[in-house]
């Protein structure tokens, strides 16, 4: 990834946000498959809850 704006010392936000929607179809998790809570018109890519927390725990910045 080459972001010329990147600060070490700042902690990026995620790229778009996606907003959960009232019914299906959903999309499928990209990292286990299962349904996640997003519609599959949603740009980017989606998690499931689980993969979405697990991401946040391995993004999560310390400072
Ligand atoms: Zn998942």
């Amino acid at each position: 990834m080459d972001q010329p704006d990147a600060n070490p010392s700042y902690c990026p936000a995620p790229a778009a946000p996606a907003e959960p929607v009232a019914g299906p179809p959903y999309a499928d998790c990209l990292e286990c498959g299962k349904p996640t809570e997003y519609g599959v018109e949603t740009p980017g890519a989606v998690l499931c809850p689980v993969c979405e927390w697990q991401e946040a725990q391995r993004t999560a910045c310390s400072g």
